[in-house]
């Protein structure tokens, strides 16, 4: 199983589909990685507020893979955006997950209250130039959040972490991210489970007319966009099913029919609003 990669804007590439471990117990964490990797995934997304890069660590110590073959995600939390704390969250992160270098470390939500995500991302661009991390990006960034930081700092983020599925597709930060060279990654990509998605017709007969699950249309439709997915589950049978959505296309038709799904009045978010984050 080869998973295509993405170029980013730093001249280093992404797997373009992981394994998310958002709310994947601790103790969990280390046995559902170990699977995830077993059965091919090599790009791990996971942030220092889910309280598992140990268990991501321990799965990545014991898997004997190449260090170059795995793409690890981690994330800066909210409440350590100023002054020299990005510095010493990275390194206990990079301490929990056994590492010396991550694949790419995001500012996980710009709290505008604080008016400090300009100065965390500042400090990310050091930590790239120090060699902590290979790329850095944002995570839950809106568009004006986006040109502060690219005005301030004079560096794009290779990546835009947000929420995004067919009921709610973000298409002004899309539009944003697809004319500055910032890459997607559609976090809740299967609607986090609180929407019908897999019933809703157009995703339905998408999945029929292919013979696969509707959770594999809807990851198939990211992956047609050009977004980064990373699913999270801790089934092993749905690890492999979300792994399998290399072997079909949808159509043009699927796409725009699946496009249509999202009402455009805000009313599909699940998660919640950047600007009310703290
Ligand atoms: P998701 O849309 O991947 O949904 C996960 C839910 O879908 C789980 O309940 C799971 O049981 C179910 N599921 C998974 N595969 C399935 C399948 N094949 N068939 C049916 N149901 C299936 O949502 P998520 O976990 O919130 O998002 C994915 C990842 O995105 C997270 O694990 C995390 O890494 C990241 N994330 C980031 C942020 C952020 O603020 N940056 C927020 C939330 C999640």
């Amino acid at each position: 199983m080869t998973i295509p990669a993405l170029d980013l804007n730093d001249g280093s590439s992404i797997p373009q589909l992981g394994y998310g471990v958002f709310k994947v117990p601790a103790d969990e964490t280390e046995r559902a990685v170990s699977e995830a990797l077993e059965i091919g995934y090599r790009h791990i997304d996971t942030a220092a507020i889910y309280g598992n890069e140990e268990g991501v660590g321990a799965a990545i110590a014991s898997s004997g893979i190449a260090r170059d073959e795995l793409f690890i995600t981690t994330k800066l939390w909210n409440d350590r955006h100023h002054d020299d704390e990005p510095n010493k969250a990275i390194a206990e992160s990079l301490d929990k997950l056994g590492l010396e270098k991550v694949d790419l470390y995001l500012v996980h939500w710009p709290i505008p209250a604080k008016d400090d995500y300009v100065h965390a991302f500042a400090k990310l661009v050091e930590l790239r130039e120090a060699g902590l991390t290979r790329s850095i990006g944002v995570s839950n960034f809106l568009v004006p959040h986006l040109e502060r930081v690219v005005a301030e700092t004079g560096v794009t983020p290779a990546v835009n972490q947000i929420e995004l599925h067919p009921a709610y597709q973000q298409r002004d930060i899309v539009d944003w991210a697809t004319a500055h060279g910032v890459r997607i990654e559609s976090w809740g990509p299967l609607g986090q489970g609180k929407y019908d998605l897999f019933g809703t017709p157009a995703i339905a007969d998408a999945a029929a007319s292919h013979d696969v699950t509707p959770a594999q249309a809807v990851l198939r439709w990211h992956l047609q966009k050009g977004f980064i997915v990373f699913p999270k589950s801790v089934r092993p049978e749905r690890l492999r099913e979300n792994l399998d959505v290399f072997g079909f296309e949808l159509t043009d038709a699927e796409i725009a029919a699946i496009d249509a799904l999202d009402p455009l009045d805000g009313s599909g978010r699940v998660g919640s609003h950047p600007d009310e984050v703290n």
